[in-house]
């Protein structure tokens, strides 16, 4: 066959999912608490025999009950199969203008796949030194929208709520994405600006902070005729997506907010025990709002070597060999006795 029938992509490569049954998993993000008692109840519940029948198109039940929580009128709520799902089709619906997109160089790397899957123009904007965004690199400048991760990843960090509206203010002909992927653990969302901004799309994923990861839920806020436009991408594309069970389990979630609070303070509690003892270690630890840091070892030390070693040990944690960032670890905050562990095995390095 002709070489040329084919597309060439190169993906987004996701943490490895190993499977050892002693493994400790800090790599990708994900909670280490099970999900609320009221999921587990939601998913015993569920009626197998009812998958004969779709689920329904625009996601109901859970649509409604996200609209109720976030205090906005059901046709504000887009619910996807995960926020990669949202963003992939936001990617698609709002950037068709041919100018370039921006986002910070570091970010989240599937940002850079979509465009290029999509064929839209990206702009990539350098961090500072100290690896923040500066919003004044988002304004005044030619483009077809921007996307900004906050807090962002890998870098954990969050952005000033003001810096974020600066953004949005000063591109009021394109849509702004603010990807919420991990705003629950920290930073300060702009969810309650979606009504003064028209051009704002703010995303959020039951992945993390529900730790419903398994379950691929996501979905973003913005102003009707945005959803509008982002639904009618996805109905052209496949109509029934987030299936039964799912939406059923994600609804117990949201219906459960002091499981939710709960397990947060119990992440945010682990998460600043963890870059005090890395630092008491000589590792540098950026200021993490998320549910994971972001951290360099004290030379000659390499983070290459710390993954290795920790893998030998079944510790999983991300290495990006990407330039700028490939003498960092990016540790997904795990239970306190994961974390014990992992450090044990650190220590034992220094
Ligand atoms: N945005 C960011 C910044 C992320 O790190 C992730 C997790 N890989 C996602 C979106 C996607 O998460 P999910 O599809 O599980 O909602």
């Amino acid at each position: 066959m002709r070489e040329d029938n084919f597309r060439k992509l190169d993906p987004y490569v996701p943490g490895i999912q190993p499977a050892f049954a002693d493994m400790i998993k800090l790599n990708t993000n994900e909670s280490p608490y099970p999900p609320s008692p009221k999921v587990i109840e939601a998913s015993e519940r569920f009626n197998a025999a009812d998958l004969r029948l779709y689920p329904s198109v625009d996601v109901g039940p859970i649509r409604d009950a996200l609209a109720e929580y976030h205090g906005f009128d059901r046709s504000c709520v887009f619910v996807g199969v995960g926020s990669d799902d949202v963003l992939a089709t936001i990617f698609q619906a709002c950037f068709n203008s041919g100018r370039p997109v921006m986002f910070p160089e570091i970010t989240y790397s599937f940002y850079e796949v979509w465009a290029r899957l999509y064929n839209i123009s990206v702009k990539k904007i350098p961090l500072r030194p100290d690896f923040t965004i500066n919003a004044d690199d988002y304004c005044g400048v030619e483009n077809g929208g921007v996307v900004i991760a906050n807090p962002n990843a890998p870098t954990s960090i969050a952005m000033e709520k003001g810096d974020i509206e600066m953004i949005i203010r000063s591109n009021p002909e394109n849509v702004v994405v603010i990807d919420e992927a991990y705003i629950d653990f920290g930073g300060e969302s702009v969810l309650d600006c979606v009504p003064k901004y028209d051009n704002l799309i703010v995303v959020r994923t039951f992945s993390k902070s529900r730790s419903l990861a398994g379950a691929r839920i996501g979905y973003c806020v913005a102003n009707p005729e945005l959803i509008n436009v982002i639904e009618t991408v996805r109905n052209s594309i496949n109509s029934y997506t987030n299936n039964r069970p799912a939406i059923e389990m994600g609804v117990a979630s949201v219906k459960d907010e002091e499981y939710f609070r709960a397990m947060l303070a119990k992440v945010i509690a682990t998460r600043e025990r963890l870059a005090k003892e890395l630092r008491a270690l000589g590792f540098t630890v950026l200021p993490s709002s998320a549910n994971f840091v972001f951290a360099t070892p004290p030379a000659p030390l390499t983070a290459a070597e710390v993954y290795d070693r920790l893998a030998e040990k079944h510790i999983f944690v991300r290495h990006f060999k990407i330039p700028g960032i490939d003498n960092y670890l990016r540790i997904t905050v795990g239970t306190d006795d994961q974390v014990d562990t992992m450090l044990a095995e650190v220590k034992k390095l220094i």
